[in-house]
């Protein structure tokens, strides 16, 4: 399995920023272990996610984690101030997800993903494990085999998951063509950067 990481120097500019990425991976399609197991799972449905949480405090946390900045703009605000979390958090993710595709300017038909939200550091670790049965440090990946974004609640960003956004629209609009490692990886950072512009 080949882990392409973010380079150094994109790490010092994104530092700079003020944004700290501790990692964003993308896992090309040789993911050898099991698929993620969603048993057990809450589902919600948004426009461009089906999002799966492992219980109400996960969403809660993921809700408060997320801050969108300017991207915020683009929600109703009614969303924002449900007192149902999941409102919010669909809104969210759907401005989003259309932020991104805009900053790409790829906007793939029928785009769909699969978005899974870990409750913490444990639990990403246990999912990461399952499926590819190795440890890891990340804090996010893609799998572009399972078309799923799984996330640590405790340490989601806008920039974190819009940059894993970014490797599933990019998937997504190549179709099943591999796309070089390298471009999934610019491309993606080039959306971390210009998200706030
Ligand atoms: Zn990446």
């Amino acid at each position: 399995m080949r882990l392409l990481s973010l380079k150094l120097r994109s790490y010092a500019r994104v530092l700079l920023r003020g944004v700290i990425l501790s990692c964003v991976l993308v896992l090309p399609d040789q993911a050898s272990g099991e698929l993620p197991d969603y048993s057990g799972y809450r589902v919600m449905d948004t426009a461009f996610t089906r999002i799966f949480f492992p219980e109400n405090n996960a969403l809660l946390r993921f809700n408060r984690n997320l801050k969108l900045g300017r991207v915020d703009q683009l929600i109703n605000w009614g969303a924002l101030k449900s007192t149902d979390p999941s409102h919010a958090v669909a809104a969210k993710v759907d401005a989003l997800f259309r932020r991104v595709e805009d900053i790409l300017d790829m906007r793939p038909e029928g785009m769909r993903t699969t978005l899974m939200i870990a409750s913490d550091r444990q639990e990403f670790r246990r999912i990461y494990r399952k499926m590819y049965r190795s440890e890891t440090e990340l804090i996010a990946f893609f799998s572009p085999a399972r078309n799923v974004i799984v996330i640590d609640a405790t340490e989601v960003t806008a920039n974190v998951l819009a940059h894993e956004m970014a490797h599933a629209v990019i998937h997504a609009y190549y179709g099943n063509a591999s796309t070089p490692g390298k471009v999934h990886e610019i491309l993606a950072q080039y959306v971390d950067l210009h998200l706030h512009d």
